[in-house]
């Protein structure tokens, strides 16, 4: 019998002619870094960011988050401009520890909005730890399969630079940006050690505590004045075997949560069960947010509380530079050290040392 093998249109013993090989190195990104480094004018900018132009809008928060002063000049302005443009949000903090499951939430979460939602989300971050190490634990595309992929999300790591003040700041900003850019679901991820939550808090709409069951952390966020903040409590992770804790830590937190005073919102926070990773419950914590939105927007508070964040950054705005002008200042940089011995060494009160310096920097001011 004859073989198929043998038959000439046997395909499967064909040698193709080799397909050329592409330089493993892509000849444009040459010329794709330098575009990239190129600055453009502020009127640019905010042109491309009026169109929702990704590649822009990307390039001025970088603008933004440059600790170069003619960085900053453009950026200022890029702000300024899109001012106008911007506040047309929900902006939603979303804070837990590490572990807590912040980012497959955000992934799952961001996923569902923009698809029974519609419109567009950015993912921003505050990140304290990126201060220290130079390199951000949050907002990681990689950690965020699936938004980072999606057309209508931007995601962005936390700025690194600065002081938590600065970082928070610089978030803020980029907010403005990317709302002018027509994201109208903002997200700020912060991790849940310390005073970041109280950034975040300063900046969103709503506030969105993330817990775990059964690991002490019931008690531990009521310790530390989390919850007063907390606009609404979710316990991740209740999947398997992890359900009836979960929904016991639900009523703990509720229990909890009636010795506090009613918040100013006028909304009691809920508390809910959900699993980011195996996508329980998502829906009912999106409505829990926006049903949140529509009622504050109702009884006035939303804008009251974008006002009182507006006057919080416009003082910590002035703080900060203040700050910066007087540590920055050479001869004060030079006189700290000193002083600061005197005091230890018990010469002089630390009253006396703090007024001191700040005279001669009122002194040097004049001069
Ligand atoms: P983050 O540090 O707060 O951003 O937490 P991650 O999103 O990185 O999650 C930490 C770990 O918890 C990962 O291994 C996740 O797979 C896991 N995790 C997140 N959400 C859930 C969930 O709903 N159920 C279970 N069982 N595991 C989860």
């Amino acid at each position: 019998m004859e073989h198929p093998e043998n038959n000439a249109e046997y395909a499967g013993l064909q040698v193709n002619a080799g397909v050329e090989q592409p330089s493993i190195v892509n000849p444009y990104l040459k010329n794709f870094r330098k575009k990239r480094q190129r600055l453009f004018t502020p009127g640019e900018y905010v042109e491309g960011i009026l169109k929702g132009d990704v590649s822009m809008l990307s390039q001025a928060v970088t603008l933004v988050e440059s600790v170069l002063p003619e960085h900053q000049t453009i950026a200022q302005e890029v702000i300024e401009k899109c001012l106008p443009h911007s506040g047309r949000s929900v902006r939603v903090g979303i804070s837990g520890v590490p572990g807590a499951g912040k980012s497959t939430s955000i992934d799952v979460l961001g996923t569902h909005l923009l698809e029974n939602y519609g419109g567009k989300l950015a993912v921003l971050a505050i990140d304290p730890s990126s201060e220290k190490t130079k390199g951000s634990i949050l907002g990681d595309k990689t950690r965020m399969e699936r938004l980072a992929v999606h057309p209508r999300s931007f995601i962005r790591p936390s700025p690194t630079a600065g002081s938590l003040g600065g970082v928070a700041r610089k978030t803020r900003e980029s907010i403005i940006l990317c709302e002018a850019a027509g994201y109208n679901n903002i997200f700020v991820e912060t991790v849940g050690v310390g005073q970041s939550e109280t950034a975040c808090h300063s900046m969103v709409d709503f506030f969105l505590l993330i817990q775990l069951s059964g690991t002490g952390d019931e008690l531990q966020g009521i310790k530390r004045g989390i919850m007063e903040i907390a606009d609404g409590i979710v316990i991740n992770k209740a999947d398997g075997d992890n359900v009836d804790r979960a929904h016991l830590a639900a009523t703990q937190f509720q229990n909890a949560l009636h010795l506090f005073p009613m918040p100013e919102s006028g909304v009691l926070p809920k508390v809910l069960c959900y699993s980011g990773f195996y996508e329980l419950g998502i829906d009912e914590v999106l409505k829990m947010i926006f049903d949140y939105i529509d009622q504050v927007k109702r009884n006035g508070y939303f804008q009251h509380r974008r006002n009182e964040q507006s006057k919080y950054w416009m003082y910590e705005t002035i703080n900060e530079r203040l700050k910066n002008s007087f540590y920055h200042n050479p001869e004060i940089r030079q006189l700290i050290q000193p002083t600061e011995q005197d005091v230890l060494d018990g010469q002089v009160s630390s009253f006396i040392a703090a007024n001191r310096l700040l005279d001669k920097y009122f002194h040097l001011l004049k001069n």
